[in-house]
């Protein structure tokens, strides 16, 4: 009856099995069986054999039993479709009743079976039986006596004798394990682990082999591969007389399995048992082509293999096995390509906090960008700079940044503000420089005036305390918890150098400083995709010349600043053309407001008052007059580039000089100029007069020719939707949806951290937009966009360079829709190469 019903099935190497429908551990085990392993006879119950049971719809158990030999104690393990969702626990030692116990007496002594006996039936009475768990409770009473007692207390409680027949004992067995796989609790933790609502159960019926008794008995576990760095080492640990995985929990005497100076080993006890079982799972490594944890037991000197599981493992363990598969030729290099996680990259490219160091979390934000640093808390960049010139760590503590942070966030090893989301300038700037940053901790009171901070717990912190911020979980912690370091080994870059192999979409950096550009390179990317010149202007000497040009009152006034900006710049456009080796480079021309420029603080502005040799009223007033009620919707990008056409123009001759200087040295570079904010095409045709205008100039004044491609950044709805009209003016479209997330929402993107997390918790938004792209309105205008401008103008360069760049899921919506190539921060590269190459593959 068993070999005919697929849903109860004799465990052979062709038995209708498959994950599917009678769950990972029963197709695990029907593999081991096909590689010939000594594995227990099994049975394997289906999904919907363990469904129908739930509801009272026993299968044939007596058939089932029929399967073993009659004095063989059985056990009944849980088989999910996925390992990770867990099951109700395993039921060991199935068929014991008063037969066994004297069998069992005279080969293990009465205390070892009076005790196997005792565990069984307490299990039985509280999960099987459900009789009141404080009658069962005490441990396992001593002995026959013990024994008794409590054959004696079930009695009376269920007012039946303890059940001699094994067929009986199964079947409660199966009926309590199927029952539990339904109640609510079990089935909430397993969504949560992301099992689907109708998720399976199947149990899988082994024959025990007890691991008591005569010769060499006992049980244990073993791995090839060490489960946190992944290297090669045979690492577990085995239990002389004692059976399976439950009895090897913390505490166990267990001992070495391979031979230790510091006490007994398995190698030693029984050498010939262990080099079996090394070869075993030497052939499970091979063949399921997996890095496996084997179950075993050994019985007088044989061994058994119970069962093998993945390697539960580190993100840096994960990297290293797939590569040492594929270069042992167990697996291709595209699988090992697949097998890793492109999220868990970042927990490679930057500090960690040690997985198992104590946390003392004082709060929690956004971790915006990731990575944890620890450091002394300041309140402003000078005690920031300050704190670097003594060579001392700091964090950054603000309740935002503004440019004039900048200089304090390049001295500081992590930020933490206040306010702001995903985009929010610390966190596009932390990203930028790889620095771990947390912002929108609002729930940490910020008092800068006093300079201190207060934790939801009333704990405050002071400038000078030390605190660790993890950028990757939001959390900020008190003190200083172990680190563990980046690692971007042999086996990283292996397994990158087979991604790219396998990828078909680009991959380019946003890079703004010639440091960005080398960190861009480090991490082979192939270009940069988009460079925020106005960041070049946040150090310290350059913030007042452009503070200075700001204030200029005539044209003649602003062109003599502009001059001294001119220099500043084409040495850092020379910079960024020669690291990036003749790679594309694509600069966006001046895109803030002014304002955004001008201290804010009255000290500030008093220091700018004395640079620019005016009375602090008039830079006051200056400040004052510059204001706009929605600056990012106001004077800013391609609208400065119209209405104050210098600034444009100093930046393309910038360009221009560049290029004719780098090519000097090495292939010719051809720069690409980019337009921030356009939304009409009108914009578009005044700026590109204008830089052509410029680029003749500089043509007929050096006597060199160079050629440069101009591009529309989209960033407002009305250019995705005009795109047709504009194309056909520019060589590429690079959608910057960061800005076109905002307006799209008409969200801002500096503010939304204050209800982000409320809005996704009660699903407003799936997840913030500002970090996974809204694939149903923003990803629609990307569509619109990229075919409008491709329909007039068919060589069009189509990518995107927002933050969702580096967002493995909108990579692949914008490959989906034909993107040339995605452009994130430079330590979001790898991760995008990993996840663009999944994609092809
Ligand atoms: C964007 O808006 O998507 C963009 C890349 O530009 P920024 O973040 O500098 O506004
Ligand atoms: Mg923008």
């Amino acid at each position: 009856a068993v070999q005919k019903n697929p849903h109860t099935t004799l465990v052979t190497p062709d038995a209708p099995i498959d994950a599917a429908t009678h769950g990972g551990r029963a197709k695990c085990l029907q593999r081991l069986v096909r590689l010939d392993l000594p594995v227990p006879r099994t049975v394997s119950l289906s999904f919907e054999a363990v469904k129908r049971i739930a509801v009272g719809q026993m299968p044939d158990i007596a058939a089932v039993d029929d399967q073993f030999p009659p004095d063989a104690l059985l056990c009944v393990r849980p088989s999910s479709e996925d390992p990770d969702w867990g099951g109700p626990g395993a039921v060991l030692n199935i068929g014991m009743n008063d037969a066994q116990y004297a069998r069992l007496s005279e080969r293990l002594g009465p205390r070892a079976a009076a005790a196997l006996y005792s565990r069984f039936v307490q299990g039985y009475a509280t999960h099987v039986a459900r009789l009141d768990p404080d009658l069962f409770d005490s441990e396992p009473a001593e002995g026959h006596k013990g024994l008794q007692r409590m054959l004696r207390a079930y009695e009376d409680e269920a007012d039946e004798p303890f059940p001699q027949s094994r067929t009986d004992q199964l079947s409660g067995v199966l009926r309590s394990m199927a029952r539990a796989w339904e109640g609510t609790s079990a089935r909430l933790l397993r969504q949560a682990k992301g099992a689907p609502a109708d998720a399976g159960l199947g149990l899988v019926v082994q024959e025990m082999i007890p691991g008591l008794g005569q010769g060499e008995c006992g049980s244990g576990v073993l791995q090839l591969a060490d489960p946190v760095t992944g290297l090669p080492q045979l690492t577990g640990r085995y239990l002389s007389q004692s059976q399976g995985r439950e009895a090897l929990g913390a505490g166990a005497a267990a001992l070495y399995l391979e031979k230790d100076p510091r006490g007994p080993s398995l190698e030693e006890l029984a050498p010939e048992a262990f080099e079996a079982l090394k070869a075993d799972a030497a052939l499970m490594r091979r063949r399921l082509r997996e890095e496996m944890q084997v179950e075993f037991v050994i019985q007088d000197g044989q061994v058994h293999i119970l069962d093998g599981v993945r390697i539960p493992r580190s993100p840096r363990a994960a990297v290293r096995i797939a590569v040492r598969l594929a270069e042992d030729g167990v697996i291709t290099p595209q699988e090992a390509v697949m097998r890793v996680d492109p999220h868990s990259l970042n927990e490679l490219l930057h500090r960690q906090v040690a997985p198992d160091a104590d946390r003392d979390v004082l709060a929690a934000g956004i971790g915006a960008s990731p990575g944890a640093a620890t450091g002394r808390i300041v309140f402003s960049a000078t005690a920031a700079q300050a704190s670097a010139a003594r060579r001392e760590n700091c964090i950054l503590v603000r309740r935002e940044t503004a440019p004039e942070d900048v200089r304090g966030m390049h001295a500081a090893v992590g930020v933490l503000t206040e306010k702001g989301g995903m985009t929010s300038h610390a966190a596009v700037i932390g990203r930028g420089l790889g620095l771990p940053c947390i912002v929108g901790a609002s729930e940490l009171t910020f008092n800068t005036r006093d300079k201190t901070l207060r934790a939801p717990d009333g704990r405050i912190l002071r400038e000078g305390d030390i605190v660790t911020i993890d950028g990757s979980s939001g959390q900020v912690l008190a003190g200083e918890p172990a680190m563990l370091e980046a690692a971007l080994d042999d086996a990283f870059q292996t397994l990158m150098g087979w991604a790219d192999a396998a990828r078909d979409i680009g991959i380019r950096a946003n890079a703004d400083t010639p440091a960005d550009a080398q960190t861009a390179r480090n991490f082979d990317a192939q270009g940069i995709g988009l460079c925020r010149t106005e960041h070049m202007f946040f150090e310290p000497g350059r913030l007042t010349v452009m503070r200075e040009m700001i204030f200029a009152d005539t044209s003649s006034g602003r062109a003599a600043v502009l001059a001294r900006l001119l220099p500043m710049q084409r040495e850092d456009f020379i910079q960024l053309f020669r690291i990036m080796e003749g790679s594309p480079v694509c600069i966006r021309l001046f895109d803030p407001p002014l304002h955004e420029f001008l201290p804010a603080s009255r000290s500030g502005q008093r220091e700018l008052a004395e640079a620019l040799d005016l009375p602090v009223s008039d830079v006051t007033r200056r400040i004052e007059a510059m204001a706009e009620y929605n600056p990012m919707l106001g004077l800013r990008g391609v609208r400065l580039g119209v209405t104050v056409p210098e600034i444009y123009e100093m930046q393309a001759r910038a360009i221009f000089e560049a290029t004719i200087e780098a090519s000097r040295s090495g292939d010719p570079v051809v720069p690409e100029i980019m337009i921030p904010l356009v939304s009409a095409k009108r914009e578009v045709e005044l700026i590109k007069a204008r830089v052509d205008a410029v680029a003749a100039a500089v043509r007929s004044e050096r006597g060199r020719n160079f050629t440069y491609r101009l591009g529309v950044m989209v960033e407002t709805p009305r250019a995705a939707l005009r795109a047709a009209e504009i194309a056909p003016h520019v060589s590429f479209l690079s959608f910057g949806t960061n800005d076109l997330t905002q307006m799209t929402y008409g969200l801002s993107r500096d503010d939304a951290g204050r209800f982000m997390s409320d809005y996704v918790r009660k699903g407003v938004f799936p997840e913030d937009p500002f970090h996974v792209l809204d694939i149903d309105g923003v990803g629609e205008l990307l569509k619109l966009g990229a075919e409008r401008g491709r329909a007039a103008n068919p060589d069009l360069t189509v990518s995107i360079c927002g933050e969702h760049g580096g967002n493995p899921e909108s990579i692949a919506f914008c490959r989906e829709a034909g993107f040339d190539y995605v452009s994130c921060s430079p330590f979001r590269v790898p991760v995008a190469r990993l996840a663009a190459a999944q994609l092809a593959i």
